[in-house]
C-alpha cells in the first residue's frame, strides 16, 4: 500500500556491518527501560518461567527489534519474528504458536497492524497459552482447544492508541522508548565508526549525533554516509568539518531536520499561517500518506517542542518560526 511505502524504506535499510548491540549492557540509552528490562530477565530466568509479555512503544528506528533480540539471548531462548501485516489469516498464527517451545520469545513488529480475525487467536494464546480453533464450517463445525508453550510475546507498535484495549491489556511489560539525547547518540556514532573501522574526532561524532533526529537507525545511516565522503573526498577520516558538509549535502539541516520536516513546516508556515490546520489537508497538500506524518514526521518535531496537536489541528509554535528564520504572525495560535 502506498502508506507502507516510506515507512518500509526506514526499517529496510540494507547493513553490510550490523550496528545492532547483543546484549543489554552494550545498548546505549533508554536507562528506564534497561533497568526494568534487566530486573524482568532475572526475575523470571530464576523462577525458570517465561517471562511476561512485552509491549515497546516508540517511533521507528529506537531500538524496539534490537531490544526484542536482546531479551531472547539474554533470556537463553529461540527468538521468532513475523510482523502484523504478514500474518494474513488465523491458521498463520496458529502455526507459528504451534511451533514454540517453552519460553521462546515470539517478535509481533507492527502488532496494531494485526488483523482482527488474527487477534482474536492471539487473546487466548497470551493468556492461557492455548489455541481455540474452529475445524470445520456450517453445523459441522467445532471448536478444538491446543496447549501452547509458555512463550513471551514481545510486541512492537508506532502507534499505541491504534491498539485495542483488550490487546493492550495483555501485557504485562508495556515500555515506551524516549528519542535519545545527543550525549548517547554520539556514544552510539562512535561505537559504529569503531565497528566500521573509520577514524572519527569528538566534534564528527557530536555533529553527526545532534543531526540524527534523536535516533540511532538515523544516526547509523548518516555515518554510513559521511564515511562514504570522507573516504572519497579526504583522507577517509571524519572530523566536524567533513561531516558538516555532507550532512548539508544530503540536505540535512543543523538541528537534523530533513527535506519532509522543513516541507511540513514550511507549508503550515506559509499557506496555514501557523496553523491550526487538519492532518488530512497537511498530508494531501504534502503528497504524503497521513500515516507516514504521523509515524515518522510528527514525533520528532513535537518533542522539539515546534508543533502542537490540537482538536483543531496542529499549530506551529513560535520556536519552528525561528528555527526556520521567518517572523511569526502576531496573531500566531489565537
Ligand atoms: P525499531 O525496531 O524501533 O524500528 P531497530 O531496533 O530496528 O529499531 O533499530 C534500528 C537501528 O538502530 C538498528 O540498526 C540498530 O542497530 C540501531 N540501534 C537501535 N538502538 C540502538 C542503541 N541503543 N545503540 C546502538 N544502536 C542502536
Amino acid at each position: 500500500s502506498e502508506r507502507s511505502q516510506l515507512l518500509d524504506a526506514e526499517t529496510r535499510e540494507a547493513e553490510e556491518v550490523s550496528l545492532r548491540p547483543n546484549a543489554l549492557d552494550d545498548f546505549t540509552g533508554q536507562a528506564d527501560a534497561r533497568a526494568n528490562l534487566k530486573v524482568f530477565i532475572e526475575a523470571a530466568s530464576t523462577r525458570k518461567e517465561a517471562l511476561d509479555h512485552v509491549l515497546f512503544v516508540g517511533p521507528p528506528g529506537l531500538g524496539k527489534t534490537t531490544l526484542a533480540q536482546i531479551v531472547a539471548r539474554e533470556l537463553g531462548v529461540n527468538f521468532r519474528a513475523t510482523s502484523g501485516p504478514v500474518i494474513a489469516k488465523a491458521g498463520d498464527l496458529a502455526a507459528i504458536l504451534t511451533n514454540l517451545e517453552d519460553r521462546d520469545v515470539l517478535f509481533i513488529d507492527e502488532i496494531h497492524r494485526l488483523n482482527p480475525a488474527v487477534e482474536e487467536v492471539l487473546y487466548p494464546a497470551m493468556e492461557d497459552f492455548q489455541l481455540d480453533l474452529i475445524i470445520g464450517e456450517g453445523p459441522a463445525a467445532r471448536s478444538v482447544k491446543i496447549d501452547l508453550a509458555r512463550f513471551t510475546l514481545v510486541a512492537a507498535t508506532t502507534r499505541l492508541g491504534l491498539l485495542t484495549t483488550p490487546l493492550r491489556d495483555r501485557f504485562g511489560i508495556p515500555i515506551r522508548l524516549q528519542f535519545y539525547t545527543p550525549e548517547e547518540l554520539e556514544q552510539i556514532v562512535r561505537r559504529g565508526a569503531r565497528l566500521f573501522g573509520v577514524p572519527i574526532s569528538d566534534d564528527g561524532a557530536r555533529e553527526i549525533a545532534k543531526r540524527s533526529r534523536g535516533t540511532p537507525r538515523i544516526a547509523g545511516r548518516l555515518l554510513r554516509r559521511v564515511r562514504d565522503f570522507a573516504l572519497v573526498e579526504g583522507s577517509g577520516a571524519v572530523d566536524r568539518e567533513n561531516a558538516d558538509a555532507a550532512l548539508t549535502r544530503l540536505d540535512v539541516d543543523s538541528i537534523g531536520l530533513d527535506m519532509l520536516d522543513r516541507r511540513y513546516l514550511d507549508l503550515i508556515a506559509s499557506k496555514f499561517g501557523g496553523g491550526p490546520v487538519g492532518i488530512e489537508t497537511l498530508a494531501a497538500a504534502l503528497s504524503e500518506p497521513r500515516d507516514a506524518l504521523e509515524e515518522i514526521v510528527e514525533p520528532y518535531l513535537l518533542q522539539q517542542g515546534f508543533i502542537q496537536r490540537t482538536p483543531r489541528g496542529r499549530l506551529m509554535t513560535p520556536a519552528a518560526f525561528s528555527h526556520l528564520g521567518i517572523a511569526a504572525p502576531r496573531d500566531l495560535n489565537q
